[in-house]
Order: C-alpha cells, then sequence, then structure tokens
C-alpha cells in the first residue's frame, strides 16, 4: 500500500463540548465526522485517560443490526461511529443528511502509524491467523519508522483465555488497541476486556492486518474511487460472499426507510 499522508487541516473543528453529530441509517447513529476530525477526536479519547470504543460502520453491519440485538447494542456502546463504508455515504445522502468522506479502518490504523512515528501514541495489534499481526506490524515499521507498535497477537485464542490476553496486553499499556478478530468477536473482546485493558482508544478493524501483511491486496485506488471496493475483496475472498449477499438488502431498506 502507499504511503499516507497526513490528512490535510483546515477541517471544520468540531467543539470538543459538544456531542459529536451524527445521522440516522436503519435506525443506528453514524457520526459526522471527516478523517481529520476523527483523528482529533481519537487524540481527545487518548489524553482523556479513560477507555473509549470505536465502531466502524457498514452496509451490511448495519443489516445485520436489524435482526441481532446484540450486535445493535454494541452501537449503544460505542463512543465514536465512524462511515466505514460508501453504502453508508449512498445511505445518508437518501436521508438527506450526507457524510462527507469514507472513515475506514484501514485507513484509520494507518494514519495512526504514521502519527506514533512522530509522537507518543502506542499501538497494539491483536488479531489474525499466527504470524499475521507481526507481518502487520512489521510492515508498518517500514513503512513508518520509528512508529511505537508495542506488541502482536494472533485472533485465534478462545473467549475462555481473553482475561489472559488482556493481561498481556494491559501490560505494555497501548493508548490504541487495534482487534482484528472480525465482527462481532473483536467487539465483544474489547467490551469484555476495557476496563483491564484501560486503552485510550480500542477499535474493532476486521481484515487490516491481513492487508498490511499483504495477505490480502486493496482495491486499486480507481476502484476504491469508483465505489466498487467490495467487489475487489469478494474476488479475493469468496467467503465474503455472505456479507456481500446483504448489500441488496441495505439497498431495499434505506429506499423504504427514505421513499
Ligand atoms: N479472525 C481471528 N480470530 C477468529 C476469526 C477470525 O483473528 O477467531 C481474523 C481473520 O483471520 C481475519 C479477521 O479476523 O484476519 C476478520 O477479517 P474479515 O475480513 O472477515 O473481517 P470483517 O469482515 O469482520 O471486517
Amino acid at each position: 500500500m502507499e504511503g499516507m499522508d497526513a490528512p490535510q487541516k483546515p477541517d471544520v473543528a468540531l467543539n470538543p463540548e459538544s456531542p459529536i453529530p451524527s445521522v440516522e441509517i436503519l435506525g443506528l447513529p453514524v457520526h459526522r465526522v471527516t478523517m481529520v476530525q476523527t483523528l482529533d477526536i481519537l487524540d481527545r479519547f487518548v489524553k482523556s485517560g479513560r477507555p473509549h470504543f470505536v465502531i466502524t460502520a457498514d452496509a451490511s453491519g448495519a443489516v445485520q443490526a436489524q435482526t441481532d440485538a446484540d450486535f445493535r447494542a454494541l452501537f449503544d456502546r460505542a463512543d465514536l461511529i465512524t462511515p466505514d463504508s460508501s453504502g453508508i455515504l449512498w445511505a445518508s445522502k437518501r436521508y438527506g443528511k450526507p457524510l462527507t468522506e469514507r472513515v475506514s479502518g484501514v485507513d484509520i490504523v494507518d494514519h495512526i502509524c504514521r502519527a506514533s512515528a512522530t509522537g507518543s501514541y502506542r499501538v497494539f495489534f491483536l488479531g489474525a491467523a499466527p504470524g499475521v499481526a507481526d507481518a502487520a506490524a512489521e510492515s508498518m515499521r517500514q513503512k513508518y519508522p520509528g512508529c511505537q507498535i508495542v506488541g502482536t497477537h494472533d485472533g485465534f485464542f478462545k473467549p475462555e483465555d481473553d482475561l489472559r490476553v488482556a493481561q498481556e496486553i494491559a501490560a505494555v499499556t497501548p493508548d490504541f488497541l487495534f482487534v482484528a478478530m472480525g465482527i462481532p468477536r473483536q467487539e465483544k473482546f474489547i467490551l469484555a476486556t476495557q476496563s483491564i485493558i484501560r486503552a485510550g482508544v480500542a477499535m474493532g478493524v476486521g481484515g487490516t492486518f491481513d492487508v498490511f501483511s499483504g495477505n490480502v491486496k486493496r482495491a486499486p485506488v480507481p476502484m476504491q474511487k469508483m465505489r466498487m471496493e467490495w467487489l475487489w475483496r469478494l474476488a479475493q475472498n469468496p467467503k465474503k460472499i455472505d456479507k456481500v449477499k446483504l448489500l441488496p438488502e441495505f439497498v431495499r431498506l434505506v429506499l423504504k426507510a427514505t421513499k
């Protein structure tokens, strides 16, 4: 992946004293934030000294939340919900409250690693198959020399080992905990261990480490711009068909809600 430039200020600054503005899509709140605003908010979360939970919302998750009450409840626990997918951007237009840009998990992790090379952020990569988080960390260190990835751990352990893994992570006091174990396992881990790990920001990031480690390639930029990244992902991993199948349902539900 290309090196990411720091997003350019100025952007409309959000008042830290006010609630973050949001749009409701199929009953789910999604915050109206740009990448610059998101990075500012995350920095504030870290400096607060309290743990925060971040979700990146996409279309398949929005459909899943319609019928899965446990999954829906996660959104009520989140301190920040960013618009991860082009489907969410499209829906926000239908609701008459257009969101500005995608703020995806993979891009957030990249920006935080870049910022960590020149600042003080401590980052932990948890998840994916054995060796993948390590390879992802190594590729970030090459891209952003000096970035402080203070630990990695694979994502194939049983829920009964959550506490042990959480203690291991807590020992290296990360500011950012990125968890790539798939939805909803990653979010359940974060909430179950938040009070032990106390990372300023904990966020589920799905297949991000597979991308960083080179196991999975990101769609070429023109394809991302054409909003066809989902098709690229499907071609790379046909198991994603279950998620892709939810997209027409997302469109149907949004059209019904906004007609
Ligand atoms: N994974 C994991 N533990 C598990 C199941 C999955 O660490 O018990 C990892 C898997 O190797 C992959 C990531 O979780 O790296 C999930 O990626 P996916 O693209 O499926 O994420 P999502 O579609 O949930 O964004």
